[in-house]
């Protein structure tokens, strides 16, 4: 049997413990106490996503660990659990976004968030130039015009021209992280700007070395381009979670 088989069992029998009428203590984080309308979060295991804010409620999806949300409403009160309403990232299982409601326990705070929506078209491990090096980056691919978002706040450390990135941002943040978002149509920012969490930076393109339409996005700490779980073909809604917590950076977004 499966660890995934062994998860549904228990978050089943855990359901079956409140329908009863059994107290279930409910966990009460200072992290997850933090919650709030349109913060990005992600899941700490795999989570379902329902109908409704009961744990009778249809499941319409069970969101894979590390996946990706965004809250829209709540809280909800029941069963012992505090519900809210997600826009729910696609995951290895189900590429597609979804809608839906889901307890608060399996989910925490990211330190950046998306800065865009579409489908992941490349990974971290993707290579480049005939297999020489690796991607290091996430690519999402839209539209042309497509709005570009900051991922958490910080300083436009520089905006414009360079070679392979071509029209480019890159955002400062605090202790040594920065953010990249490249092949930009058109840059709404200048150079020294304050912008905040999920601030405008400009316009999707395909400036540089590229071949259609997406965005290019790097989270780097002092030089070193940093990795985060991400899942090829899957869709994303715009400033849902970067499903990881850097070390080193403090707070939580919100965009
Ligand atoms: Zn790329």
């Amino acid at each position: 049997m499966s660890k995934d088989v062994n998860r549904r069992k228990f978050m089943r029998s855990a359901a079956g413990a409140v329908a009863a009428g059994v107290a279930v203590p409910t966990a009460m984080s200072e992290e997850a106490s933090a919650h709030s309308a349109w913060q990005p979060v992600y899941t700490t295991d795999r989570l379902n996503i329902r109908d409704s804010p009961t744990v009778g409620g249809g499941t319409i999806r069970t969101a894979d660990q590390y996946t990706g949300m965004r809250i829209e409403d709540g809280p909800y009160y029941n069963d012992g659990y505090r519900w809210w309403y997600f826009r729910v990232n696609g995951d290895a299982d189900e590429p597609g976004r979804v809608r839906g409601y889901a307890a608060d326990d399996w989910t925490t705070h990211p330190n950046f968030a998306y800065p865009t929506w579409g489908r992941i078209s490349s990974t971290y491990w993707d290579t480049r130039d005939g297999g020489s090096r690796y991607h290091r980056g996430c690519d999402i691919t839209n539209d042309y015009g497509t709005n570009i978002y900051a991922a958490r706040e910080g300083t436009v450390s520089y905006a414009g021209w360079v070679s392979g990135y071509g029209n480019v941002v890159y955002v400062d943040h605090e202790n040594g992280y920065q953010t990249r978002y490249a092949h930009m149509d058109s840059i709404g920012v200048s150079s020294g700007q304050w912008v905040g969490d999920g601030e405008y930076l400009g316009e999707m393109g395909s400036t540089g070395n590229s071949t259609g339409p997406h965005i290019h996005f790097e989270i780097r700490r002092n030089g070193d381009k940093l990795n985060w779980p991400m899942v090829e073909d899957t869709y994303l809604w715009s400033k849902t979670a970067v499903p990881k917590n850097f070390p080193y950076i403090s707070g939580t977004v919100y965009p």
